[in-house]
């Protein structure tokens, strides 16, 4: 048994960890897996989505800054990582009643669950009240419902406040999400708390999260959070938090070289009509408009300098001309605690999708399409391609032989079931029944899009831990026996 990267010599070579080369390595345990659970299958390695927690924690500690890490949980839909985040001291972001519901039946509380779903029904206001659970409030008619319910129920409910519209160099940011900043304070002064209209809400923090990923953006964002919390506090509100949200950038990839030239490789070849690079010549965002070279690259950008820990650094160490003192800083002086609810980067190397060759031909291009046992929504995010080559596990040891051009298709009835878009060059052709595996998954690639036509069943999740021996087909708990685990939680 071998496996090889796709593409060996280049391509867009993708960050990998220890555990799933072990996996590769080991195609006995894969193969029983997809055999047992069918294909894909999603696995989770829960120590390093634990250790991911870890590295954040310490970047607040090291500052001494009061804080708290929501993980969003919209981001991967596993239970596991639910039960993990909570065990690993963090909190939970939910956006709907069922995310709610489920985080609380797996052991969250008002502590550490927050609810910002863009719709606000009242079925999940009325769990969250319910729950001591803190409400991230959009709009008036959202504290006017809330306010009904809090007063139906006889209780005071915790909210905060989603502001958006911050000014950054000379431009204000635009957002269908939140109160305007400029208003903000004066809507909560004059409508919110026990002598005004929502006289059963209380302020307790503030809230933004922005599109795109700028550090910058995010900075000047907190930094005039910190002022009107500070403006707010002066006045008697009690706001004890800023909430910064999520976005924190990731990186997927090895190699900046690697980047640089795939961006440039795939221009040219748009520019000059050269379809070989990608499906039937897609450009992945870039076009050829009367000659000319237009558009952008409309994939995550998945080589990035500044990621994670580093960025969360970065927003911390911002100081404004005006105060001249550090995001950091104030949020210590103010006694604020910082909040951010990361989904995707907390994911990062935490996990893989696998499915199973189905059948090679080629099209009538003589192009090599190699067809997988899943479909293209299990492996879909909002951006135009995964860009990361994949592992291809040969069951069967021979010598390498001529390379091939391959592209990865999907089971759906649709022209556009091409799993990766990017040509995938391949030291041989595969044997139906090899293994095919997608890396670095976990966040916004395996749940959010997956869909059920065909009545194709949704792919199985899976999680496992370390064990004192390299783990057997038992020690991977499909997510639906997580709450009867014997998982180790970390
Ligand atoms: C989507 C979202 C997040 C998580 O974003 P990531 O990019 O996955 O970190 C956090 N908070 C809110 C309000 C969101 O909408």
């Amino acid at each position: 048994m071998e496996y090889y990267k796709g593409n060996p010599e280049g391509g867009l070579s993708p960050i990998t960890s220890k555990w799933m080369h072990q996996l590769f390595e080991d195609q006995e345990i894969l193969k029983a897996l997809v055999e047992k659970y069918g294909s894909p299958i999603n696995i989770h390695h829960l120590p390093t989505f634990a250790q991911t927690i870890a590295s954040f924690q310490d970047v607040f500690q090291s500052y001494g800054i009061k804080h708290q890490i929501f993980y969003a949980r919209k981001a991967n839909k596993c239970k596991s990582l639910v039960k993990q985040a909570f065990a690993s001291g963090i909190g939970v972001d939910t956006a709907s009643y069922n995310e709610l519901k489920q985080s609380i039946a797996l052991g969250g509380n008002g502590g550490n669950v927050v609810l910002t779903a863009a719709i606000k029904t009242k079925d999940q206001i009325e769990l969250a009240v319910r729950n001591g659970v803190a409400i991230i409030l959009d709009n008036v008619d959202e504290c006017m419902l809330t306010d009904s319910i809090a007063k139906e129920l006889g209780v005071i409910a915790k909210v905060g406040i989603r502001i958006s519209g911050f000014q950054v160099d000379g431009k204000k940011l635009y957002s269908r999400f939140g109160f305007d900043v400029e208003k903000a304070g004066d809507f909560i002064q004059t409508q919110i708390g026990a002598e005004n209209t929502y006289s059963n809400l209380l302020v307790t923090g503030l809230h933004f999260h922005l599109d795109g990923y700028s550090t910058f953006q995010r900075a000047s964002g907190l930094s005039a959070s910190i002022a009107l919390a500070k403006n707010m506090k002066d006045q008697g509100y009690p706001i004890r938090f800023i909430d910064i949200g999520g976005g924190i950038l990731m990186n997927y990839l090895e190699s900046e070289k690697q980047w640089q030239e795939f961006d440039l490789n795939l221009r040219t070849a748009v520019k000059n009509n050269h379809s070989n690079l990608t499906f039937n010549g897609n450009g992945l965002g870039y076009q050829l408009i009367d000659g000319e070279l237009m558009g952008e690259l409309k994939t995550y950008p998945y080589y990035n300098k500044v990621s994670g820990e580093k960025f969360l650094r970065e927003i911390l160490d911002y100081s404004d001309s005006e105060t001249r003192k550090s995001n950091a800083q104030r949020l210590i002086e103010e006694e604020l605690e910082l909040r951010i609810e990361p989904g995707r980067s907390l994911l990062n190397q935490t996990g893989i999708t696998v499915a199973k060759v189905a059948h090679r031909k080629k099209d009538s291009k003589g192009q090599w399409l190699i067809g997988l046992e899943m479909n293209m929504s299990q492996m879909m995010s909002s951006s135009t391609d995964f860009l990361l080559d994949p592992f291809v596990m040969y069951a069967k040891q021979t010598e390498p032989q001529e390379m091939i051009d391959a592209f990865f298709t999907g089971a759906y009835c649709l022209e556009r079931d091409i799993l990766l878009k990017r040509m995938i060059k391949l030291p041989k052709l595969p044997e139906i029944g090899d293994l095919v595996a997608f890396v670095n998954t976990a966040g916004y690639m395996m749940h959010f899009f997956e869909t059920e036509a065909h009545l194709f069943e949704l792919s199985t999740n899976l999680s496992f831990s370390d064990t004192p021996n390299w783990p057997t087909v038992l020690d991977f708990l499909p997510d639906e026996f997580i709450e009867k685990a014997s998982v180790k939680f970390i």
